[in-house]
C-alpha cells in the first residue's frame, strides 16, 4: 500500500455528514460544518469561483477511495454508508464536465483550494450529455456522441435536498426573459461535487446546475444538456447565461456569501451584469429602471467591480463570446440591455455586444495565464494594459504525478514532505543521492510499460472489430495482420502529443513533411513512437480536418520509415488518458503557433513526471524552458507581429516551424539512445527546475493575495510560503536570478 499522508479519521462511518440540504459522504461532520459556516459568514469574505466547466475526474485523484482502500474495502454496518463506499469503490469515476484545459485547470485549482484551506465555493453547469464522446473512424474521422453517464452514481457528487421537503431535490429557481422578451423562469437541481484534501479534512464544495429537468422550459432544457453546444447562437448565449445569471440565485437559496467572484473566463459574466442591477436597486431605490442616468450605471458598475477578479485564458478570437444585440434584446429585459450598452460596446464591431470587453471593464483584477500571455493581451487590449497581470497556471502535483513516481518520491529522504509542499523539489539535493536516477529511470519504464500496453489492447481490440464489423478503426497498425510490426513496444522512444484539436495548435505540423521525418529515423536505424489523443469541437470543421490528416498520415510515415515510425490516435481523451501519457511517455510535444497557446498545461503535468517537454517558446514553456536542463525549443520565436494574432492557414508558419522541429529531433533522438543518463537528467531538472513552480498550490496563492481573504494565520503562513516560490508578474523575467527570487 501506498505510504499517504496520514488521516485523522479511524472510520468510514466518520465520513458521513448531514445538512440541511441533504446527507453527504467525504468528510467528517464537524470538517463539514466549519468549512459551511466560513462560507456563509461575510467576515471570512468566500471566493465563488464562477467557471464553464471543471475537470476533476475521480478517477484520477481520490482521497476518499484511497482511504477506504486503506480501511480494507466494503465493511460497514450502517446501509446508507456501505451504499455510499460501494459507489466509491466500484461506481464509474468520470464526471464529464469539461472540454479541455480551461476545465482541467479549474478542478487542479479548486483541490489546491482544498488543500489549503480557503473558503472557496465554485458554480458550473451539470451537462447531462457531457461535451461529447469521441468515436474515431479511419475513413470519417471523428464522430461525436452524447456522453452516457448517470450522475445518481457517481462518487463525490451529491444532489442537494429541499430543506422544507426532505427528500426532495432542491429546486432553484433563477429568472429569465425568453426570445419574446416575456419574464420566464428557469429552473435547476443542483449538484454538489466535494473537492476533498488529502487529507478528508477540508473540501470546496463545487455546485453544478441541472436545468435539464422537467420544471424547466424547453430551451432551457436544451442549452443545458451538453458543454459549449452552438446548435444556434441563441442557444450559446442562453448557455453562458444559465451560468452567470444562477450565480446569486444560487448563493441566496444556500445561505452562501462571497466577497469576490473570480471568473474563469468570460463565460460567466451576466452575474457581473445582476451585481450592476442590485447595485442600482441599492442607491435608487426599486424603480431605479424608469430614473437611472449613464453615470448612475456606469457608477454602479465602478462598485460591482470591487468584487470581481477575471481571469482571460486566450488571446484567440474564437474564445471571446460575441453575440448580436438584436438576439439580447430579445432575451434580456431593457435595462440590461441598456448596461451592455455601455459597458459591452465594441467599436470594432457595433452590431455586437463583446462579453470579454465586458469583463474587462468591469473587474478589480485582470490576470492573464502566462508572462507571454500577459504581454499580448496588454496588446490586444491597450486600454486595460496598466491592469492586465499574469498569474502562470500550474497543476495540481498531486493529481498528475504518476502512482509509480510517486512511489519513488515518497521513500526518497530529500522529498519528505513533497505532498504538501511541491516547493521541496527545488531544495532537495536529488544529484547528490545516487540511487535516485536509477530509481526514477525504474518508474519511468513503469509508466512506458503501462501506456504502451494500453495502446496494444486498443489495437487488438480495433483489429477484432475490424475482422467482425464494418467499423473502420482508426489506426493504421490496427489494420495490419497481427503480429512483427503491428503493436509497439515498450522503450521505444516515445513522442506525447495531446490537447483539443484547434488549428492553432497545428497537431500535424511534425508530419508537416513526411519524407524529411523518415529519413532522419532510417539514416540512424532509430525507432520512434508517435502517440497523439484529442478531441475537435464538433463544430470545429478545420479542427476536425487537422485529425482527420493525422490519421490520414499513419500509412505513409510507416511505409517510408519501413515501420521504424508509428503513429497512433487514442480516441476518446480524458483526464485518465492524459495521465497515462504524461508520464508514460519520453517528451511531450508541443507545437503551437507562438503566441497563441495562452499557458498550456499538458506540458506541466508532464514535467512534474520529469519528463522533458519539446515545445515551441509559446505560454509557460518560455517560463519553464532552461537550456540544456528541462527540455528544448523549436520554432518562431520572435516578437509578436500584426500577423501573428492570426489563424489564417497562409501565416500558420508550417514551413518555417516545421523545417525547425527537423532539424532539433535528431538531437533528441542521439541523446535518448546513445546518452541515457544525460537523458535522465532531463527529468531530476525538471523536478527540481520546474515543479516548484508549475503547481496550483504556487498558483493558487498568488490568486489568495488578489482575493482580500482573511486568513487563519497557520494559512497565512503556507500561503506565502507557496507565493514566494515564484512570482508570475515579475518584469524582469528575461533573467533567471529574478525568477527564482
Ligand atoms: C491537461 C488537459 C488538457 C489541456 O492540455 P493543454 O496542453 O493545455 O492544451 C486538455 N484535456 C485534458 C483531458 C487534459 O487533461
Amino acid at each position: 500500500m501506498i505510504p499517504k499522508k496520514s488521516v485523522n479519521v479511524d472510520s468510514a462511518e466518520e465520513l458521513i455528514c448531514t445538512s440541511r440540504f441533504g446527507s453527504f459522504f467525504g468528510v467528517p461532520q464537524p470538517v463539514f460544518d466549519r468549512v459551511w459556516q466560513a462560507l456563509s459568514s461575510p467576515e471570512s469574505r468566500p471566493v465563488a469561483y464562477v467557471s464553464m466547466e471543471i475537470g476533476a475526474d475521480p478517477d484520477i485523484f481520490h482521497p476518499v477511495q484511497d482511504f477506504l482502500r486503506v480501511q480494507g474495502g466494503a465493511k460497514s454496518e450502517n446501509p446508507a454508508c456501505l451504499r455510499q463506499i460501494e459507489k466509491y469503490l466500484r461506481g464509474p469515476r468520470k464526471i464529464p464536465n469539461y472540454s479541455g484545459g480551461l476545465g482541467v485547470l479549474a478542478g487542479d485549482t479548486l483541490k489546491s483550494f482544498a488543500d489549503l484551506h480557503m473558503p472557496v465555493f465554485a458554480v458550473s453547469l451539470l451537462y447531462r450529455e457531457g461535451y461529447f464522446s469521441q468515436l474515431v473512424d479511419s475513413r470519417v474521422g471523428q464522430i461525436d456522441q452524447a456522453t452516457q453517464w448517470n450522475p445518481e452514481n457517481t462518487p463525490s457528487l451529491f444532489r442537494l435536498e429541499d430543506p422544507d421537503k426532505p427528500g426532495e431535490p432542491l429546486e432553484l429557481t433563477v429568472p429569465f426573459f425568453n426570445e419574446y422578451d416575456h419574464p420566464t423562469e428557469a429552473k435547476a437541481h443542483v449538484w454538489m461535487k466535494m473537492e476533498i484534501s488529502e487529507e478528508l479534512d477540508y473540501f470546496v464544495p463545487e455546485f453544478l446546475l441541472d436545468y435539464s429537468i422537467p420544471s424547466s422550459p424547453p430551451w432551457v432544457r436544451e442549452a443545458g444538456l451538453r458543454l459549449y453546444s452552438s446548435k444556434s447562437d441563441i442557444m450559446k448565449a442562453n448557455q453562458r447565461r444559465m451560468l452567470g445569471s444562477g450565480v446569486l440565485p444560487l448563493a441566496e437559496r444556500l445561505g452562501l456569501t462571497f466577497g469576490t467572484i473570480h471568473l474563469n473566463e468570460q463565460h460567466g459574466v451576466t452575474v457581473t451584469l445582476h451585481l450592476i442591477l442590485r447595485q442600482l436597486e441599492k442607491t435608487l431605490g426599486p424603480n431605479c429602471r424608469s430614473c437611472m442616468s449613464d453615470k448612475d450605471i456606469l457608477a454602479a458598475a465602478d462598485e460591482a467591480a470591487k468584487r470581481i477578479v477575471y481571469t482571460i485564458h486566450t488571446p484567440v478570437k474564437a474564445g471571446h463570446d460575441r453575440f448580436a444585440r438584436s438576439l439580447y434584446t430579445g432575451i434580456s429585459h431593457a435595462t440590461g440591455c441598456r448596461i451592455l450598452d455601455l459597458l459591452a460596446n465594441d467599436p470594432e464591431s457595433p452590431h455586437e455586444y463583446n462579453f470579454t470587453a465586458f469583463a474587462m471593464r468591469v473587474n478589480r483584477a485582470v490576470n492573464s495565464v502566462s508572462r507571454l500571455h500577459r504581454d499580448v493581451t496588454r496588446k490586444q487590449f491597450p486600454e486595460f494594459a496598466d491592469k492586465i497581470r499574469a498569474v502562470t497556471n500550474g497543476v495540481h502535483h498531486l493529481t498528475w504525478i504518476s502512482e509509480a513516481r510517486a512511489r519513488i518520491f515518497d521513500n526518497t529522504d530529500e522529498l519528505l514532505g513533497w505532498r504538501d509542499d511541491p516547493g521541496i523539489f527545488g531544495e532537495a539535493r536529488l544529484e547528490e543521492d545516487p540511487a535516485f536516477p536509477g530509481r526514477l529511470k525504474q518508474a519511468w519504464e513503469e509508466d512506458n510499460r503501462v501506456l504502451v500496453a494500453y495502446v496494444n489492447r486498443m489495437l487488438s481490440e480495433h483489429r477484432a472489430l475490424a475482422e467482425t464489423t464494418w467499423i473502420d478503426p482508426p489506426n493504421y497498425l490496427s489494420h495490419l495482420k497481427q503480429g512483427e510490426g503491428s503493436l509497439l513496444s515498450p522503450g521505444v522512444f516515445t513522442i506525447g502529443f495531446a490537447r483539443r484539436f484547434s488549428t492553432y495548435k497545428r497537431a500535424d505540423l511534425i508530419f508537416e513533411d513526411i519524407p524529411a521525418l523518415a529519413d532522419i529515423l532510417l539514416q540512424n536505424n532509430w525507432r520512434v513512437n508517435f502517440l497523439f489523443a484529442g478531441k475537435a469541437h464538433p463544430q470545429d470543421e478545420p479542427g476536425k480536418s487537422v485529425l482527420k490528416l493525422i490519421l490520414d498520415n499513419q500509412e505513409e510515415l510507416y511505409r517510408r520509415s519501413k515501420g521504424l515510425a508509428r503513429l497512433i490516435f487514442i480516441p476518446g481523451y480524458d483526464m485518465k488518458i492524459a495521465k497515462m501519457m504524461v508520464s508514460g511517455v519520453h517528451t511531450w510535444l508541443n507545437s503551437p503557433k507562438r503566441p497563441l497557446e495562452a499557458s498550456g498545461t499538458s506540458g506541466m503535468k508532464a514535467a512534474m513526471n520529469g519528463v522533458p517537454n519539446l515545445s515551441v517558446m509559446d505560454g509557460w514553456w518560455v517560463e519553464g524552458y532552461h537550456e540544456g536542463q528541462t527540455g528544448w525549443k523549436f520554432g518562431y520565436e520572435g516578437p509578436i507581429r500584426h500577423d501573428s494574432l492570426s489563424e489564417d492557414p497562409a501565416t500558420l508558419l508550417y514551413g518555417e516551424d516545421s523545417r525547425s522541429f527537423y532539424e532539433l529531433l535528431p538531437k533528441v533522438l542521439e541523446l535518448f539512445y546513445a546518452r541515457p543518463d544525460e537523458y535522465l537528467k532531463l527529468a531530476v531538472n525538471n523536478l527540481r527546475l520546474n515543479v516548484p513552480i508549475f503547481n496550483t498550490h504556487r498558483m493558487a496563492a498568488e490568486y489568495v493575495r488578489k482575493y482580500e481573504l482573511r486568513l487563519a494565520p497557520e494559512t497565512e503562513a503556507r500561503v506565502l510560503g507557496f507565493a514566494r516560490l515564484y512570482k508570475s508578474d515579475s518584469c524582469d523575467w528575461t533573467n533567471p536570478q529574478a525568477q527564482q527570487a
